[in-house]
């Protein structure tokens, strides 16, 4: 239901927390964060911000500072720990978050199970972590691996992922909203801006189509073929 990014100079873990605590409103029934730097750290958890919280290593996850993070408000499999986002390829290359729901799942999942794959979930999105890392094994780049994994969704997402040993959060958007933050600290994204008002109130929407690379260096904005998209930065109006 929600989905928050960042990457840059401070602690991920306490932007992200901040970030989903605004996010709340939207309703939720589960709630995770994966931190990268080196190994992918993922913690989720059914129920409350408060219950994922206090599962948290949090002084572990200190000095880190690219991560992704959840509220989920589920549509396909119940609220649950396995079920909460994010979800990974169980091989600890690759963690996603979605927003929305993916219509051909089930043949996508159908596909990756006769090529040996085991789930986790019941998530529609838990086919993306494995279509990313089919791609990775194959020898492709996160970028492409991620993109070749998008190309093969169909429905309305939000996604973002995170890789072990990258400092880059890779995003795509169809129908469901994303929106990047431009920061003093680094770089954000949200399906809402809400989430990290806090820290920057420079923004640019993603469109539907649109892919999205967030290292500590630059936002990058690209089209469906991959060419670099001229973006707009907006300031927005907030009253808090
Ligand atoms: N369809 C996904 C799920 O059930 C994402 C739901 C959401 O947008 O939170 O896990």
């Amino acid at each position: 239901c929600g989905i928050v990014g960042y990457v840059g100079s401070s602690d991920a873990i306490d932007v992200l927390l901040n970030g989903l605590s605004s996010l709340e409103y939207r309703g939720y029934d589960s709630a995770g964060v994966a931190l990268a730097n080196g190994t992918l750290a993922v913690h989720k958890r059914e129920g409350e911000l408060a219950a994922l919280e206090s599962a948290l290593p949090t002084a572990e996850l200190r000095g880190r500072s690219i991560g992704i993070g959840h509220t989920r408000w589920s549509t396909h499999g119940p609220p649950s720990n396995v079920n909460a986002h994010p979800h990974t390829d169980g091989e600890g290359r690759v963690a996603v978050v979605h927003n929305g729901i993916i219509e051909n799942y089930q043949s996508l999942r159908d596909e990756l199970t006769a090529d040996g794959v085991t789930f986790e979930s019941e998530t529609d999105t838990e086919v993306v972590p494995h279509l990313i890392s089919q791609a990775l094994s194959a020898g492709a780049s996160p970028e492409t691996a991620f993109r070749t994994a998008i190309d093969r969704i169909e429905g309305s997402y939000a996604v973002a992922a995170v890789f072990a040993g990258s400092e880059t959060i890779h995003a795509a958007r169809q129908a469901s909203p994303l929106v990047l933050g431009i920061g003093d600290d680094g770089y954000y994204l949200a399906s809402d801006a809400p989430a990290f008002i806090d820290y920057t109130d420079r923004v640019v929407y993603l469109e539907d189509g649109e892919f999205a690379r967030l290292s500590p260096e630059a936002v990058v904005v690209t089209d469906s073929n991959g060419n670099v998209v001229e973006t707009s930065v907006e300031t927005i109006e907030w009253d808090a």
